[in-house]
């Protein structure tokens, strides 16, 4: 008998009848003698419609907003976890329903993007040995002063691959509502195919640009404690034999040699989150990148890209990325104290951009993966704006209105959609 630990997003739970399917999944996998752990999410839209409801009284942005905020968010999962445990219950299998904090999921005080730091396990393997299925809140924790947290948007794969570690479970499958994860995302590009296998460093590549299908954070969990990940469907139907299920989706793999069939490129990620600032004629002397982000990184702000021109007179253009939500913030952070103290000329902010990004472990061994993307982009008639490279992976900030046209073009340039699974 083995341990595992389920996850089921938002549309997977988006109803009172796909969270009976969840429970009959759940269920099957109980009767065939497993311990079960469930993470869901809240129902589809309800974190949206959670923190809307916030966002009308204006509130001003401080740490004591951000608090309420995560105490408001985090209801949605405690409503998904207390109806999947009823529906256990009404299908005669015993379960138990935690929030985060009960259990402990242990938290930094990081409001709206916590990270955890340490699971406590006690009270979730009593009720496993007593014969119960535990089902438990994903997206939340609690904090070092005892307030409620959450992980940031998508954070139940990571509540779930980190319970997995803690618990030492066989495997963390993560249901949601495509089987598996494609060679890019499948409502952009209709050709997308599955893959049966992904190496752990694309997926950490395709989660960090974009891939929504698991949040970065889970895969960096997977990698670190090598949990054995698999993404799936939870549309299926509920009773398939769990043989099959058990090797349906994709897996994560960790071994190198089984990148997907020796392909160069495996994926195509994408990001509408990023906007683009650029600080005009900064002086060209040692210390202005660090006058300039040092502010940005104590305001806790992620810095991406980063463009620095070579000076003709002294002076340079700086560029970089942040994510779309945190613009408004650098901007009036810059146009303040920074840009006094460095002497900038202006202070330029895009957020009609978007970050394309081809990504294969193949690339460490291949050249022309990089003159293949710009000629593919340029033949579209799309500027390059900013790149950055990686050992397996190639960005390209371009104009948002191109991403469709980018990817699709990306994704037949490279192949993917021939390849067979
Ligand atoms: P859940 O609610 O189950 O957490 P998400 O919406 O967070 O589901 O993630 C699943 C979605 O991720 C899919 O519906 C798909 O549109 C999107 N997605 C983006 N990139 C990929 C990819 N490469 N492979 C599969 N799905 C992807
Ligand atoms: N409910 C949260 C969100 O919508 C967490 C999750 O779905 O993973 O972001
Ligand atoms: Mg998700």
């Amino acid at each position: 008998m083995s341990l595992i630990v389920h996850k089921y997003g938002g549309t997977s739970m988006g109803s009172i009848e796909r969270i009976g399917n969840v429970a009959r999944r759940v269920a099957k996998w109980r009767r065939a003698g497993h311990d079960v752990v469930v993470v869901p999410s809240a129902m589809a839209g309800e974190t949206n419609r959670l923190l809307g409801l916030a966002a009308e009284l204006k509130a001003p942005q401080t740490q004591d907003a951000a608090r309420e905020l995560d105490m408001i968010a985090a209801t949605g999962e405690q409503v998904s976890v207390g109806l999947l445990s009823l529906a256990l219950q009404a299908q005669g299998v015993p379960a138990v329903g935690l929030a985060g904090w009960q259990v402990a999921v242990r938290t930094d005080g990081a409001h709206g993007k916590a990270r955890i730091e340490e699971i406590d396990t006690t009270r979730v393997n009593e009720h496993l040995r007593a014969g119960r299925v535990v089902i438990i809140t994903g997206f939340q924790g609690i904090g070092p002063n005892g307030h409620q947290t959450t992980l940031g948007r998508g954070g139940s794969d990571t509540s779930a691959v980190a319970m997995a570690a803690a618990l030492g479970a066989q495997e963390c499958l993560i249901f949601t509502d495509v089987d598996g994860v494609y060679t890019t995302d499948p409502r952009v590009v209709t050709e997308a195919r599955r893959l049966p296998r992904i190496t752990f460093e694309e997926m950490l590549e395709m989660a960090s640009l974009g891939s929504k299908v698991l949040q970065i954070r889970s895969v960096e969990f997977a990698g670190k404690y090598r949990v054995r990940t698999r993404v799936l469907s939870s549309l299926t139907d509920p009773d398939i034999p769990i043989e099959e299920e058990a090797e349906s989706g994709t897996l994560i793999t960790f071994e190198e040699d089984q990148a997907m069939e020796d392909a160069v490129v495996s994926g195509i990620a994408f990001s509408r989150d990023e906007a683009k600032i650029t600080l005009t004629r900064v002086p060209d002397t040692p210390g202005v990148a660090f006058r300039i982000l040092g502010p940005v990184a104590e305001a806790n702000i992620d810095v991406d890209m980063i463009i620095q021109n070579q000076s003709i007179d002294g002076t340079t253009d700086f560029s970089f990325t942040v994510h779309r939500n945190e613009y408004d913030k650098t901007l009036a952070l810059l146009q303040g104290k920074v840009r006094a103290d460095i002497g900038a000329g202006d202070i330029i902010g895009d957020q009609k951009i978007c970050k394309v990004s081809v990504v294969g472990i193949g690339m460490r061994s291949h050249v022309g993966i990089a003159s293949l993307m710009f000629k593919t982009l340029s033949e579209e008639g799309i500027n390059i704006q900013m790149i950055s490279t990686s050992e397996i992976k190639i960005s390209v900030v371009i104009d948002d209105k191109y991403l469709e046209l980018a990817v699709r073009a990306l994704h037949k340039a490279f192949g993917l959609e021939e390849a067979s699974a």
